[in-house]
């Protein structure tokens, strides 16, 4: 083989991907699209203008990392809600465990991955900051 035909095909191949489509996102201006089954940062599902969750303790003992905080009140109809539910994202290992464990469907996983903050309290994600997403 002539020794200088590695070379030119080598070349080819580096010029080739010169020119093509860059496989690489401009983060943060350009936005990954995330998959719909993505397990992301959770929220919590509204019903009838209150959290859907009914403080059955269900995810935080399904929960491998025990990151997640529930305590029960009881409303005006002596209906159980939650009073607190927090999780601690720092401790998720976002299994989705606790969606399909939830009997009253209250819990999802969205898209969101961004997970960035200072101070270590501020990875706890309260009841309001989950019922947001
Ligand atoms: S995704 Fe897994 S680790 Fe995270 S809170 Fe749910 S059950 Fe726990
Ligand atoms: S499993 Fe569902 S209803 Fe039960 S505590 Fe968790 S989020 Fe609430």
């Amino acid at each position: 083989m002539n020794p200088i035909t590695p070379i030119i095909n080598g070349m080819k191949i580096t010029l080739k991907h010169m020119f093509m489509k860059p496989v690489t996102l401009q983060y943060p201006t350009e936005r990954p699209k995330v998959a719909a089954r993505y397990r992301g940062l959770h929220g919590l599902k509204v019903s009838h203008s209150r959290a859907k969750c009914v403080a059955c303790y269900l995810c935080p003992t399904v929960c491998p990392a025990k990151c997640i905080t529930v305590e029960a009140g009881e409303d005006a109809n002596h209906d159980k809600y939650a009073s607190v539910y927090e999780i601690d994202m720092l401790r998720c290992i976002f299994c989705g465990y606790c969606v399909e464990a939830c009997p009253v469907d209250a819990l999802k996983m969205t898209g969101e991955f961004e997970l960035a903050n200072y101070r270590r309290e501020d990875f706890i994600y309260s009841k309001d900051r989950l019922l947001e997403k």
